[in-house]
Order: C-alpha cells, then structure tokens, then sequence
C-alpha cells in the first residue's frame, strides 16, 4: 500500500501545492499557512456583517466567509465589500453556499471565493438508498456536469477562486449508496467536482474534508492528498477544519486533535476553526495552532528516516499490544496525573484529579474525570488509595518503601536493565527515542511487567514519539506505552493545543495505551496552585483522549458554529443543554442552528437538538426526526424525555464535600 500522503514522517516539512489566488491573499505554494473564519450575523444585515468582518479581521482572519442560503444574500454580498473597502479592508470575502446554485453563481461574479458542498450543489438529500450501475451512475454525474459547469465559467472569467469542501455529514445519497460513510465517500465527492473543473481548465481551487469525527477528518485528508497524486491531479491546497467542533475547551481540543495531526505531517494551507463562539474568538486558536510550525524545521532534532510504516494511515487498528495490569489490550486508554511536584498530599487534594472525599461520610467518589494512576515521583503517598486508583513512585523510594506491593516503580531504561528487584506485576520504564536499544527491547519482549512511558523533549515531538511506536512495532515490541509530554512556559491555552495535538496526533493512528502529561518544567508554584494546575491537565487528558476518540468520559456535543441561518443563540442553548446533560457520558448531542445544514452536519449524534423556526426546535434521535416542532422553552426537558425513553438517562449525582 502506498503510504504517502505526507512529505515526511519525520523531518518537518510542508506538502507543495499550487498557488491558488484569492483577491490579495494567495494561498499554497510558500505562502503562509492562512487564517480564517466565518460570519454568525445575518447576511443582509449589512452594516452588521461589516462591524463583525472587521473585529474577525482584526482578530487574525485572512479570509471571511459569509453565508449566502439564497440570491438576495448572494447580492448583498456587494454591499458588505463595498462598504469594506470603503473603510480601508481588503481582506477577500468567500461566499458559502448549499443547494442554491443561482446564489453561486450571482456571489461569484461579486466576491474573491465560493466555497461549494459536493453533497448538495446539485443534490436534495432524501435518504435514500439507491442501487447504481455504471450507466446510471453516470447519468448522475453528468447531470452534476451541466449544473455545475456554469460556476465554474464564471468563476474562470472573474478570477474567483472555489472551494470544494466536502463534509462528512452531508455526502449525497449518490456518494453514500455507492461508497457509504466513510474517508474515501468524502474523497470521491470533491473528485467528482474537481474532475469537471479540470476538463474546464480551471485550477483556482482549495478543498477541505471536515468531520466532526476527527479520526474520519484526519483519515480523509490523507487519502485526499494521495489520491490526488495517483490520479494525477494537481496538488491543490488543503482548507483544513474540524466541524462542529463544540464550545469552549472541549472545542479547541477537538480542533487541536484533526488540524494539529494534519499540520504535524506538514498538509494544510489554511486553517478555520469552528467554535461554538463569536467567530473572533477562532482566529486566535487557528493561529496559535499555526505558529507552532513558523521555525519548527530549524528547532527540531533530525529523526532518522523512516523505512517501514507499520500502520495504515487511513484506518484506525488500535496498536496490539499484551494487557499488563489494567493498561494496554483492549482497556481504554489510562490517565496518569503528575502529582510529583506537591509534598504531604492530603486526602482533600485528590479532588484536582477527580477523586473526591467526603468529610462528612468519610469517604471518597469518584467523578467521570477519575485518574487511573497517580505519580509521585519521590513523594510516597501516605495513606490507602481510593477507588482502586493505584500509585507510581521513582525506582529508589519504591526500593525503600515498606509497602512496595500497593505502589509500582517507574525506571530509567537503566534503571530497568540493571534492576534485580521489581514490582512482580506491573512496573513503569520511562524511554526516549535513545533508550530503544536492541538490548532494552529484548528485555521488554521476555517481560510481562513492564509499561513503557515514551517521553521526548523534541521540539518535532509527535513525529519522533511516532517513530519510537513504529520501532517497537517493527520488532515486535508488544508491551503497552504511555506517551508522556510536559510543557514549559507556556500559557495554559498553548499546553491544551499543543498537547492535543501531540498526544493527540498518536491516539488518532492508534498508538499510546494512557497519557501523563508532566509537570518537570514547569516552574516552582504554591501548593493551592498546583492543585489547580493538576486538575487543568487531568481534566485536559481526558479531554485529549475522548477528542481522539479513544475513551468517552464525558458527554460529547457536536454543535454547529454559528452563521447567519442560525435560528436562536447557540452560545445560550448549548449552556443551557450542557447543563442539564452533561453528566451523561458517551452520549452524542448534536446543536444545530438550522434545518438547512444542520441534521446532516450531526451525523455522528445520538440526539439532535435543531433549530426549524423561530423558537421551534426538531428534535432527533440519531438522523431521524422524531418531534418536529417543540416550542423552545419546553425543549430542552423533551429532549431529556426522549433520552429517558432510550434508557439511556441517569440522575446527576450529588457529591457531597
Ligand atoms: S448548521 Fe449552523 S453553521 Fe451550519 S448552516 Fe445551519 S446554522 Fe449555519
């Protein structure tokens, strides 16, 4: 199999694309990877667009996208530009457009991009599932043909630039009838479009293969850029994004986990993330995701080449690997929270990592965000653990602790080497890239002990813990690994994104068995911060971990971003809906602000919750609706009346302090 969708896997280096113009601001080729955004105010609320245009632009938007659902917005369009360019700001506009070809094909004729949906240009979804042979299939595209030609001559006359976005929740009842739910459904969408454009000669194109699921995001990217080659097709720049990423922290981890795996391995021209925020609030974490990459080539520590791929990029297998303990096999990835840095832990400070205890009764619960070890480095802990959370201590207080059975030793790989004592369970070795030696590797391969803890300190750290993974999988290592990462000076807001997306980045190609992120480098703090500091980063690996995909602890809600269809305030309502439902873990709730986009974009969801009217809500289970007009203000307790029905409800508990 042809593994290479990347320029390397282990030096940092960017894909080579074509340069695509877009008014003033190119993109691909060696222009910078770009920033972008997308308006939430009514499209023909023009001075309102405006005032949002410029605050998006002055958070670091490069290019605005401006919904435009019919003619009339498709022409409004004109007036906000004009009333932009008035005011000094030439940022190029793009217009986003869903099943009204005429609104493309006026908005193109206006503005410096139309961004297209292969599933629903020239398609009605109606769910249905149709039987295709070559001939009626080919009917079908060529009906696509005759609908979309005009666009494309236009955009060719006007020098507009198109995007073709693909979306993983809205494939046509085409695409899906023939090549299901899956990567190479969403790849062969955009091809069917990009195909045509290149019979026509026009090649200002971007395309992007968003999905709320990143592990599906990252998959159909990869495959995107390789079938581009060996069909082929010009490189064309990636417009990367995570739909319906959610709100908040939840939010920009998810958007970390599929932009931050791509950015890794150097696909990615342009960058938008979608929160469920005012669209300023995305510039700044698009770019921050971005400036990671400005000197990485010159900071990284070279990382030998690659010679065997040992996975495939564009499915998810979990690496195999022999249970030890409770970590590895088929548990779901574990959490380590790093509580090395504080002295004299009481019962009261396991609540920073979701253990808690109650005075009162006297005892302790455990919330969702429960770890599952906890180190203490050179700190024994001096009381039993609760609710079979289990302890990690260096090797030499472990040697000299009286109660060695209910606490397991973590080693230097010479440590371990050399060791003639050890846990007769379950042992911790912490490795870098340098440790993996043959004779380190054959000692692992005769023990059923022993986890290693993959640390690096390298600035190109996902692709050199990758490679550590692919030499133990190459040699037939099979002991589970926990991939450990600490930060320095960093600003909370930078550790999420970057942890994200260096954990993250494995977890999505289904390597690493648990995650401790480290607190070593950061600096000397008072032991009530450092509680909070330890909660910040357990909170943030199960963050990472259910972003990936890999392990549900919390309920997930997939809501839309916001644009000028949006029927009631989406920041109010998922608040309102987080709040009463957030204690439900693994359940899916998707948010939508209209009917329009809004059940197919949802596609991952148990529950929809979807704007159909001013304060009507539908309400679905999964991809059906099941009540189609609730007023607003009963909704919320309708939705829980439908989970109820499903069985699927719990009461919140209470915690008592
Ligand atoms: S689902 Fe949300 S973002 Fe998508 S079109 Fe509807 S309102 Fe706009």
């Amino acid at each position: 199999m042809n593994k290479n969708y990347s320029p390397s896997l282990t030096e940092y280096k960017r894909r080579e694309t074509i340069v695509v113009n877009i008014g003033d601001v190119p993109m691909g080729g060696n222009h910078p990877i770009r920033v972008q955004s997308m308006t939430t105010v009514d499209t023909m609320d023009t001075l309102g667009s405006v005032e949002q245009c410029i605050r998006m632009i002055e958070a670091g938007c490069e290019y605005i996208r401006i919904t435009a659902p019919s003619i009339k917005e498709a022409e409004n369009l004109r007036h906000i530009r004009e009333e932009l360019r008035r005011r000094g700001y030439t940022t190029p506009l793009v217009a986003d457009i869903h099943f009204t070809p005429n609104a493309a094909e006026v908005a193109a004729r206006i503005v410096e991009k139309v961004r297209i949906n292969p599933g629903n240009y020239a398609d009605k979804k109606k769910f249905e599932v149709i039987e295709y042979n070559d001939t009626t299939y080919q009917a079908e595209l060529d009906r696509i043909r005759e609908r979309f030609v005009p666009l494309v001559r236009i955009c060719k006359e006007h020098g507009t630039a198109m995007r073709i976005g693909t979306n993983h929740g809205s494939l046509s009842d085409r695409i899906l009838s023939r090549y299901g739910d899956t990567p190479l459904g969403m790849v062969e969408s955009a091809l069917e479009f990009l195909r045509i454009c290149e019979d026509e000669q026009y090649y200002n194109i971007v395309i992007s293969m968003k999905a709320s699921n990143t592990q599906v995001m990252v998959q159909a990217y990869r495959l995107l850029v390789q079938k581009l080659e060996e069909e082929g097709l010009k490189p064309y720049p990636l417009h990367l994004g995570v739909t319906e990423a959610g709100e908040a922290e939840d939010g920009r981890i998810k958007s970390a986990v599929g932009i931050g795996t791509l950015l890794e391995d150097g696909l990615g021209d342009t960058v938008r993330v979608s929160l469920t925020e005012a669209p300023e609030a995305e510039a700044p974490v698009a770019k921050a995701l971005i400036d990671r990459y400005t000197h990485r080539a010159e900071l990284a520590q070279p990382i030998q080449p690659i010679c065997n791929v040992p996975i495939d990029p564009f499915q998810y297998h979990r690496r195999e690997t022999t249970e030890i303990a409770n970590i590895g096999g088929t548990n779901v990835p574990r959490v380590v929270a790093d509580l090395s840095r504080l002295t004299a832990v009481q019962y009261a400070d396991l609540k920073c990592v979701g253990h808690l205890y109650s005075m009162l009764l006297d005892k302790f619960n455990m919330n969702d965000l429960g770890a599952d070890f906890i180190y203490t480095g050179d700190n024994p802990i001096q009381f039993m653990l609760p609710n079979g959370l289990k302890e990690i201590v260096n090797y030499v207080p472990w040697q000299l602790a009286e109660d060695q059975e209910n606490r397991h030793p973590l080693l230097t790989s010479r440590q371990y080497v050399e060791a003639e004592t050890l846990h007769p369970k379950l042992n911790f070795i912490e490795a870098t890239i340098h440790d993996i030696t043959d004779t380190l590797m054959e000692r692992l391969k005769q023990d059923a002990t022993a986890v290693l803890v993959l640390y690096t300190a390298n600035e190109h750290a996902m692709p050199e813990l990758r490679k550590c993974f692919f030499r133990l999988m190459n040699n037939g290592v099979a002991n589970p690994c926990i991939v450990k990462r600490a930060y320095g000076q960093l600003t909370s807001d930078e550790v999420q994104l970057y942890a994200a997306t260096d954990v993250g980045g494995l977890l999505i190609d289904g390597l690493g068995d648990g995650i401790l992120l480290g607190t070593e480098l950061l600096p000397q703090q008072e032991k009530g911060e450092w509680l909070q500091t330890i909660d910040k980063l357990n909170n943030l690996s199960f963050g990472i971990l259910q972003a990936a995909r890999t392990r549900m602890s919390k309920t997930e809600y997939i809501s839309c971003p916001s644009c000028g269809r949006t029927l009631f305030d989406l920041q109010e309502t998922t608040a309102m809906i987080r709040k009463r439902t957030d204690h439900l873990k693994g359940v899916k709730i998707g948010i939508m602000g209209c009917i329009v986009n809004g059940p197919g974009e949802m596609a991952d969801a148990d529950y929809g919750y979807v704007g159909v009217g001013k304060d009507k809500i539908a309400l679905y289970r999964g991809q059906t609706v099941v009540k189609k007009s609730v007023p607003a203000d009963r909704a919320v307790d309708e939705l829980i009346e439908l989970i109820r029905e499903d069985a699927r409800w719990i009461e919140p508990m209470v915690l008592e302090e």
